[in-house]
Formats: C-alpha cells, structure tokens, sequence
C-alpha cells in the first residue's frame, strides 16, 4: 500500500492540514475510529485506512479508501517502509524505567554532533512508535526512539518499524506485569527490540538480562556493558543522587564514549544538561485567562502537541500563543516559519506574541494578528497587564528566551498551596474503567463538588476531549458553571428547585426528577411554553434520600403518559452500600428493584430511556448492576475498592505547600495554641503554609497527621491554625522554602482518611477553592 498524504492522522481531534492528512480508522476498546469519517471527510480529509468490514465507501464519492485486515499494523508497515530509506545510526531505548529520560538525555548531549529526530515525549506505543518514526526527514543524521509494551508479541512489530542499529536496554523493574508470565518473559520480549543491533549498552549488574542475551543479539553485535562497582561518578558526595539518576546517566556515558567524545567534552556536556521536563501546564492567570506554561524544549513536535492542547482547552473563547522563536536546526527558516503559520490557523489561534529575531525576520509569514518583538526584555517593557484577558494563553519558548519571567507576570499570585491535578492520570483512570465495562456500556462522570476538590471546568473540559456521555452535578450553577466554559456534553443536575429552572431551561441542562411533589412543580414551571424537556427519573430502591417509591408509581406512569412533551431520558437509582459485602443481598435487592421499576415506568414510553444504576463500588462489585451506563465518580479521580482496580488506578491530586520558617525549639518550650505542643527532646520546627482553611482538617493536630518532606514522613506538632501548621523536621535534612507534600502517591489520601477517621473524597473536596489548581500533562 502506498499512500499519497503527508500527515498520518489516528485521532480525528488532532487533524490539522485535512487535504494533506490520511486517516487509519482503528478499532480500540473505547472507540471506532470509522464512526469519526463522516466528521473528518466534512472537514476535507480525503485518504482512509479503513478495515475489513461492511462500511458504505459510496457515501464518500471523492475519498479514497484502503482496506486493510488491521490499521495499526497499517500504519506500522507504512513507517517501516519510511525507515528503511534512511541509512542512518537510529538508537532503540526500552527498558522498565528512564526510557524518555535517557531519549531527552541523549538528544541535548548528542546534539553538537547530529541534526536529530526522536519520539515527542513519550510516543514509544504501537500507534506512538510508527508516528514518530513517520518524522524521520533528509536532514536528519540520528534517530533516537524508544519503544514501550503491555503485551507478548508487540516489541517485534516496534523493532521493525525503529530498525535500531543502537540499541539500550535501561532496566528492568521489579512490578509485576499481568501480561508476562514472569519477568524473565518480560526481558525476552523487551529483547526483541535488539535483534539486529550493531552496538547494544546496558548495565552488567543485571545479571538476568546478560543471561537472555545470547538468544537476541547477533553475534557480531558489540556489548557496552557498564558495572555500577566501576561506573564513572561526576560527583564525590553522592548522597542525594538517586540510584535511577545514575543509572539513566552511566548508559549516556557509554554511549558518549561508543561515539569517541573525549572524557573532558563528555564531563562539560553533562554539567550543561538541564532538567528534563516534559510538563505541560494549565493554570489561572491574571484577567480571567487560564496560561499554558509549555517548559519543554520549543521543537516543531513539542509546538503541536502544544497547540493540540490549546486548540482542547474551551474554558475560554479567544485564544493566544506568545512564541519564541524555534531553535530547530537543519531546516530551512522561511519553510519553518511558513508551517508554523499554517499549525496556527489550523488550530484556531487568535493572536500571536511573537519573540526572536527570527520570527521578526518572518512576520510575513503569519496572516493571524500579531505582534513580534526581537527580546523577551523588549516584549516586557512594553506590556501591560491589561493586554491579556479573558483569553487562553499559551506561552511556549526554548530555554534561553527565560519565558519563566513572562509566566511571573501573567500568573495569579498564589500563597505556596498548590494541588497540582494530573490530567493524565484521569485519563488513564477513565479509559481503565472504559476497559474496564466495555463499548456498550456508556458513561457519565459525577463532577459536583468541584469535580470532587479536583477543578469542574478543567475536568470537564478533558472529560469532553474523551468523549464521555454525561456530566452529573449537584446544582444548577455548577451547570451554568460548564456552559460557561464550553463544555456542551448533556449535563445531569441532581438537585433542583422552582426557584431555578429558568435557568436549568436556559442553559440546557437536564433535571432529576424525584418526587411527585417536584414533578408538579416542574410541570407547573413550563405551563404551556410548549418546550419539549429531557428529565431524569430518580426511584429510591432503599437508599431512602431522594427518589419516587414504588407507591408513586402508577400517579408517575400516568403523568408521564400525559405529558409526552417532556422527554424522560434516563431512569435511575443509586445503591446505598455497594462497597460493604455485609449487605450484598441488600444490593441485590435494590437492583430487582430498580428493575421493577424502570420495567414500569418504561412500559407507557415508546422510547427506551438510558437504565443507570452504578456508581464506582457499584461498577466493580456488581456488573448486572452497569445497565446501560454508569455513573463514575471516585473511581476517576484514584480511589477503587477493589485492590485490583486500586493497583490499575493512578494518582490524580498532589497537595503541595512549602516551609515558611524553621527554627530551633527546646524541649523546654510548647509550640503553637494552647501550647498544644508538647515536646519531648530538643526539636527542629518547620512551619508549613497550610492550615485548616485550606482544607487541612484540625483531627490532623499534634501527631494524628504527617506529612512528607524529602520522603520522610514528619509529624504535625501542636495544633493545626487556620493557615499554617508546625511540623517536627528534626530528622531531617531540609530548609525554608523546601516542597511539602500534604498528600499525592505517598501519603496517599487513602492515609490520610485513615489516620482522621473518614472517608477519601472528605479529604479531596475539603481542599479549599483558594487553593490554586494546576492541571498538568505529562504527555504520552
Ligand atoms: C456522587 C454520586 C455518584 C458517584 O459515586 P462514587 O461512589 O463517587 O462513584 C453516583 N450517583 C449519584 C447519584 C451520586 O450522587
């Protein structure tokens, strides 16, 4: 197959040349991609990669098709068959750990002496691989790619897309992976990756590695084995320089020296490394805007995938790139610049600060409006704060146009407190649970309570990107709230009232219903406005809150009967202790009754409304009980109460605060109100700026709570006050304005509940609103 297009597109939300792009329509577990080719060929696109099955190719006169038994393995030939033109030194990286620390390592050492193409951040998957190779272009002299896998079978299809004539293999961790076997089955398949290596470096202290190698490398295939007793050490104390540092270090040295750099070069390079980060944020700035703060390396690749997540973001309707200019080398200027321009107009940006001389050479470039200004210094001196309101804002510049200081200026100024909200783990949370009940069952995401302390409209506004089928929440403002910030998914209000279904009308949103007494009153509210309105019916099974009961049911049935205009678009439950086997059979009670229910009130429609019942316990210990859609909540944002899904599910809050003061205090002395703190040796004090307003509960006072300072836990001394709090540092080596973490992956908020005697979700949606978000990715 060869195909005519430039750009391979496999998410029909990142489509940006359409005439220029093919589409591989791929069949995942959450999605079909064919569903989306209407939607894409409207938009100009005009090449498929399509899959063997009935599909109306005619509905599409001026597209061109191929047909395939599998579109990932597609678009995996079609990158190998663009590999194999090149004949240049490509370094495969796999391994358990540090595989996109040592890619990101070895393209800023090995950049004086190559023009390189690697992965964008982490792109090392079956669909990433094949899209990164794709980027592979003449003036490239190295490749660097590294290559992950969940499954047997996978490390095969990626080593012939690489074609590595490098290879490393990083290390191989210690988790257990449902997929292998065991671990010697892990590293056999990993070593796929290296079956035709010419030069292969790993370290010699894994001795189960070294045992598997005779069966993979070829014979002539050069060993840069490394041991940790001898490695070289670029400093004397060690102490805080952890092992993986070192480790993601030693294979860059040994691959430096394969490349005969001299030991003084490779010494200078590696003091010149910068820290690698790959973080993309999204946080509240001045004048209602939201920045994006993009501190990894302004290549083309990282500026997509930038404006990607800018084009995503519909918090706020205008949006702005402040740019530096590009440092990308090999590529001729004016071409460069003219693509940017292009990337921007396809991504929907409204106004462009340009910084750099070369952008100002290339203004022409750029029809969007925009400004250009040859320094960072000179875009500050003139700027006002005024310029930028209302507005996404991304500020995106290589390193040495310090952007930082243009961030400083547009952030809300905040007190030290941040939760930090990793977007990614939401993702992978959802799509686990996806999985999980499968492409029948819908979903619709609880994001009341301020998406559960996380952040309503940045959630929302992901959950939208996914595709989820509804938003619940508790009020109608909090709907309003989502319509405000673009969200336009159908949103379910779980409480409302006549004093504001005006608004719920207004705004599109859709109430519960739950109770005679309430459908009245909202039969009373549209009186003969003629609207036709979707409702949600609410029946208590024994949760006995709100909800018709079983009397209602024949007052209900005729209701609805005489009132076709009103749209019933679910019917629902909810289960009162789905996650206590003590009262299994009072669960499955509720669901027989539900059933009755839903069977009644279904039977006088001549439609059939979405049935829902589960919420997360729910979900994961009764699967009769998912009906046609579930209702997740906790379970989003990190918390399961299988142990199995706890270990799938990934951290979503960090809760982060910093020292303000440490002082010395003898133990003759009490620390804080009521001299509370008692001491029981002479102490070093930290005080720390988080206190009970922001959300950290005063049970957590004189010892119940701990918190974490350079991975130790330390306890709290005397009483938590009502913006700070006092923790005993003695054991530990730390100083004013070091980081603290409240909770995150250790202590987890599991702990924390555990120590205070409540529940995970108290501690999330406790975290006060003056607590500043700040939502980011990592990029996969
Ligand atoms: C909050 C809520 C849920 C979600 O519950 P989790 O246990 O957090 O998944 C589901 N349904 C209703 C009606 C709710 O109020």
């Amino acid at each position: 197959m060869t195909i005519s297009a430039r750009y391979l597109l496999t998410d029909s939300r990142q489509i940006s040349s359409p005439a220029d792009s093919v589409f591989f329509a791929i069949r995942g577990p959450h999605h079909d991609g064919h569903t989306f080719i209407p939607e894409l060929y409207r938009k100009g696109v005009r090449e498929f990669v399509i899959e063997e099955a009935p599909f109306q190719t005619q509905a599409f006169p001026k597209a061109q098709f191929h047909v395939v038994p599998n579109a990932i393995h597609a678009l995996q030939e079609i990158a190998a068959e663009h590999r194999r033109a090149f004949s240049i030194p490509v370094i495969g990286i796999t391994g358990s750990n540090g595989k996109t620390i040592v890619k990101e390592w070895l393209a800023q050492l090995l950049s004086p002496d190559f023009v390189i193409c690697r992965s964008p951040k982490s792109y090392n998957s079956q669909l990433g691989v094949p899209l990164s190779v794709w980027s592979l272009d003449a003036h490239h002299t190295l490749g660097i790619f590294e290559a992950g896998i969940s499954q047997p079978g996978e490390m095969a299809r990626l080593e012939t897309v690489i074609q590595p004539t490098i290879g490393i293999f990083t290390n191989i961790g210690t988790a257990h992976d449902e997929a292998f076997q065991d671990r010697r089955q892990k590293i056999r398949e990993k070593l796929e990756l290296f079956r035709h290596v010419k030069t292969f470096v790993y370290c010699l202290d894994f001795t189960e590695i070294t045992a598997e190698l005779p069966d993979f490398l070829p014979a002539d295939c050069q060993i840069l084995g490394w041991s940790k007793t001898e490695a070289w050490h670029p400093f004397t104390t060690q102490s805080n320089i952890s092992q993986a540092w070192w480790e993601n270090l030693n294979h860059c040295i040994a691959l430096l020296r394969h490349f005969r750099i001299s030991e003084d070069e490779i010494q200078r390079r590696i003091y010149a490394l910068r820290p690698v980060s790959m973080r993309l944020e999204l946080k509240e700035g001045i004048n209602d805007c939201y920045l994006i703060d993009d501190s990894y390396n302004n290549d083309l690749a990282g500026l997509k995938m930038a404006l990607d997540f800018l084009s995503n973001q519909h918090e706020r309707p205008h949006k702005v790139v402040i740019l530096s200019d590009l440092l990308q080398s090999g590529v001729n200027e004016s071409e460069l610049y003219t693509q940017i321009a292009q990337l921007l107009k396809d991504k929907g940006v409204n106004q462009l600060i340009g910084i750099g001389e070369a952008l100002q050479r290339n203004q022409m470039a750029f029809a969007l409006p925009a400004k250009f200004f040859e320094s960072t210094e000179a875009f500050l001196a003139k700027y006002r704060t005024s310029d930028f309101s209302d507005s996404v804002v991304l500020v995106k510049g290589a390193r040495t146009f310090h952007f930082e200081d243009i961030i400083r200026k547009l952030s809300l100024r905040t007190h030290g407190t941040i939760l930090e909200v990793n977007l990614d783990a939401l993702s992978h949370n959802l799509n686990y649970f996806r999985e999980k009940i499968g492409r029948q069952t819908k979903i619709m995401v609880m994001v009341k309570a301020f998406a559960y302390g996380s952040g309503i409209e940045e959630v929302a506004n992901l959950l939208q990107f996914h595709r989820v089928d509804y938003l619940a929440v508790a009020y109608p403002d909090e709907g309003v709230r989502l319509r405000k910030a673009g969200i336009q998914l159908p949103i379910l209000i779980l409480n409302t009232s006549p004093e504001n279904f005006q608004q719920v009308l207004d705004y599109q949103l859709e109430p519960e219903i739950y109770s005679p007494r309430h459908w009245q009153e909202f039969v009373d509210f549209l009186g003969d406005r003629q609207l036709s309105t979707s409702v949600h019916i609410k029946v208590d099974t024994g949760m006995h809150r709100l909800g018709f009961e079983e009397k209602h049911l024949d007052w209900l049935t005729d209701q609805i009967s005489q009132h076709p205009e009103i749209r019933i678009a679910s019917i629902f439950s909810h289960l009162a202790a789905a996650d206590e086997a003590e009262h299994d059979a009072f669960t499955h009670q509720q669901i027989a009754r539900y059933t009755f229910m839903a069977d009644r009130i279904t039977a006088v429609l001549p439609y059939q409304p979405i049935r829902h019942l589960a919420n997360s316990p729910g979900l994961a210990r009764f699967p009769e009980a998912r009906f046609d859609m579930i209702r997740l909540g906790k379970g989003l944002y990190g918390t399961a109460v299988l142990p199995e899904d706890q270990e799938n599910l990934k951290t979503v809050g960090t809760l982060k605060t910093v020292i303000s003061q440490i002082k010395e205090v003898p133990k003759t002395e009490t620390v804080g109100y009521g001299r509370r703190g008692v001491l029981s040796r002479d102490s070093r004090i930290a005080t720390i700026a988080i206190g009970y307003a922001d959300g950290f509960d005063r049970k957590f006072s004189r010892g119940t709570g701990k918190v974490l300072i350079h991975g130790q836990l330390c306890p709290i001394v005397g009483n938590i006050c009502m913006d700070m709090s006092m923790v005993d540092v003695t054991d530990v080596d730390c100083s004013e304005g070091d980081e603290v973490i409240i909770f995150g992956d250790y202590p987890s908020i599991r702990d924390l509940a555990s120590w205070s005697g409540t529940i995970p979700y108290e501690i999330l949606t406790n975290v006060g609103e003056r607590v500043s978000r700040v939502f980011y990715r990592e990029g996969n």
